[in-house]
């Protein structure tokens, strides 16, 4: 049986409850799955990359997996990049710059203006900021950052940062398990004032409310979904804030277009 397409039904217990119940949904915490999973034993959970690394380096030995990387790190990580609409899976040396991993797929410095990076869990970077990180734990958390699931996506110059967040945290809001009050009706709250902002409906209440609300969510769930999503809402109103200002006090957005779909 397949687990259901769902964001959060890769969350280790969700993934633990889904094989010992078929119900892929997260369980509260603690007993964490290494401490007791599948049929009370401890568990493992672990993701695919991770395992397949593993098995390179059983069979290749540890000296070729430390041939790739730079500094001090080694190996190589996995990115989702999107650019321009198109979304590629690139492998490339841990510690490879933004603008690396931008040269490699086409994209310049001058057709962005933001960079999301590690995901819907993760947060946007201005293009300035982002552009010489390199992808690293370190530098990444001292950009207040981390590589997440891999993902670094691109936001064209002509695509609005509020809207394309106010899509994001609709998706959010749309995947919560629905089993949390503060998760099922917080985020949906939050989605609703970020989409009013998004496309000037909203008000500066709205504006003031989110930002309240940013603070109070994290958590207050079984699971950290809640909490990533309100992080990279967090993100966006401190990289967007002018652009946040702009939509709730003006209507106004210089930037004609919304992203065209969530991921
Ligand atoms: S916090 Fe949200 S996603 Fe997580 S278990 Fe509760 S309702 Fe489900």
């Amino acid at each position: 049986m397949d687990a259901p397409a769902r964001y959060v039904a890769g969350e280790e217990t969700a993934a633990v409850h889904f094989v010992t119940e078929a119900d892929a949904r997260p369980t509260s915490r603690p007993p964490r799955p290494f401490e007791r999973g599948v049929r009370g034993q401890p568990t493992l959970v672990q993701n695919v990359e991770t395992l397949a690394h593993a098995a390179l380096i059983a069979r290749f030995g540890d000296g070729w997996y430390r041939r790739a990387g730079r500094g001090e790190l080694r190996g190589t990580t996995l990115l989702t990049t999107t650019a321009a609409g198109r979304s590629v899976v690139v492998e490339v040396e841990l510690g490879t710059t933004v603008a690396e991993v931008a040269a490699g797929i086409g994209e310049s410095r001058e057709s962005a203006h933001a960079v999301l990076v590690g995901g819907y869990f993760g947060g946007w970077l201005p293009i300035d900021r982002a552009w010489s990180l390199g992808l690293d734990p370190h530098e990444l958390r001292g950009a207040g950052r981390a590589l997440g699931c891999g993902v670094v996506s691109f936001l064209p110059n002509d695509v609005c940062g509020v809207r394309a967040t106010a899509r994001i945290m609709e998706y959010m809001a749309g995947q919560s398990a629905a089993q949390c009050g503060p998760c099922v009706f917080g985020l949906r709250a939050i989605a609703d004032a970020t989409s009013r902002i998004g496309t000037g409906l909203g008000t500066s209440n709205d504006l003031e409310r989110i930002g309240r609300w940013v603070g109070q969510l994290a958590g207050r769930g079984a699971c950290r979904h809640p909490d990533g999503a309100v992080g990279f809402l967090y993100s966006a109103m401190t990289v967007f804030g002018d652009e946040f200002a702009g939509h709730a006090r003006s209507r106004t957005c210089s930037r004609p277009r919304a992203l065209g779909r969530a991921a």
